[in-house]
């Protein structure tokens, strides 16, 4: 079958890098215990704890959407409220799983500049009302990086947890991209994480290069209690845990996850370079991780789509970039020549 060209619409239109490959055709052979009571499962776990340099609970789910709703019902009550930014995943493209995996606990959406919360902003929302016909807002969710690929810098996270801690609220990091701002703030995991005072992190694997699969990791292990019930209630507990935990293997104990991102990140700072200040194209966020977004008018959107270009507008209008592990340069290069030839004509 012959492939198409490259298209830059989402890191999920990647395929799966080769590390992740192999640790999946290394675990295809014989049989191993289902459930994840396999020596695969064990070991992508161990690689995280020794990646996060703590001794985390570690679960693995199928996608993003489940790994970020049954965490957020594990923090808090069906009454309770999840504070969380007006452009977040969890609020605009989950159709209310969150709601719906915790018998309603309520998105409480706050006005955020590129995606990112503020301490002020939470605690505008958590001390609004004290009453008992609004839901207690009991967690706060952060996505690193946001939904437009900005990075919370590690004081800001701490700033948030500050405020969390000071009001009685369980931290949340969705993290789809979190590779990409490991490497755009070329910090440790475990900076950006529990030692900034996150509870809880979704890892996500499929836009890093895995097939499927998001890994859920419990700092505060109080907070895992009864977890693995939750994912098999939800249908996220697979049966051959092994194809969806050796990948992690691959990922982590090479270094992909890693290099993987710093190459999408690259090649959105690539494509920034070369179309930054051309007339009639706004980029319209920092690039800082793996997405550019650029805003033009309705015709030159037409004429980019008329050169075989794929992009959404969901977020914002603009058209939207995203570069994964296998992003190829020449293909970026070849979308900045387009780009600027519409700029001008
Ligand atoms: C892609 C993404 C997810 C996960 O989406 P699924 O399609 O459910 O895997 C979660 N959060 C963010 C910010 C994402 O971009």
């Amino acid at each position: 079958m012959t492939s198409e060209p490259q298209q830059f619409a989402s890191d999920n239109y990647s395929g799966i890098c080769p590390e992740a490959w192999a640790a999946m055709a290394e675990a295809n052979h014989g049989h191993a215990p289902a459930y994840g009571d396999d020596l695969w499962t064990a070991r992508a776990s161990d690689a995280f704890r020794a990646l996060f340099e703590t001794d985390c609970e570690v679960f693995f789910a199928f996608n993003g959407t489940a790994a970020n709703s049954l965490a957020l019902a594990s923090l808090c009550q069906s009454y309770h409220g999840v504070i969380c930014s007006d452009v977040a995943h969890v609020e605009t493209d989950e159709c209310g799983a969150p709601e719906f995996f915790s018998n309603g606990s309520k998105l409480l959406v706050a006005p955020s500049a590129g995606g990112k919360l503020t301490p002020e902003a939470i605690r505008a929302i958590a001390t609004a009302r004290s009453d008992i016909h609004f839901p207690k807002p009991r967690v706060v969710t952060v996505t690193q990086p946001t939904e437009t690929g900005q990075v919370y810098e590690l004081d800001e996270l701490r700033a948030i947890s500050a405020v969390c801690r000071e009001l009685g609220l369980n931290l949340h990091m969705d993290g789809a991209r979190f590779a990409n701002a490991c490497a755009s703030l070329r910090c440790s995991p475990a900076d950006m994480t529990w030692r900034a005072g996150i509870d809880v992190l979704c890892f996500g694997g499929t836009k890093n290069g895995m097939a499927a699969g998001e890994a859920i990791l419990f700092f505060n292990r109080k907070l895992a209690e009864d977890f693995d019930y939750r994912c098999k209630q939800a249908g996220q507990l697979a049966s051959k845990m092994r194809f969806l935990s050796a990948p992690w293997v691959g990922m982590l104990e090479s270094g992909a996850w890693l290099r993987n991102a710093e190459h999408g990140n690259a090649c959105a700072r690539r494509l920034q370079q070369q179309i930054a200040g051309l007339s009639g194209l706004e980029v319209m966020f920092p690039v800082q991780a793996n997405a550019v977004f650029v805003r033009m008018v309705d015709e030159r959107m037409a004429a980019l789509r008329d050169r075989g270009w794929r992009f959404y507008t969901f977020i914002g209008g603009g058209a939207r970039f995203m570069f994964a592990w296998d992003a190829e340069p020449q293909r970026v290069d070849d979308l900045a020549a387009d780009l600027r030839r519409i700029a001008s004509a």
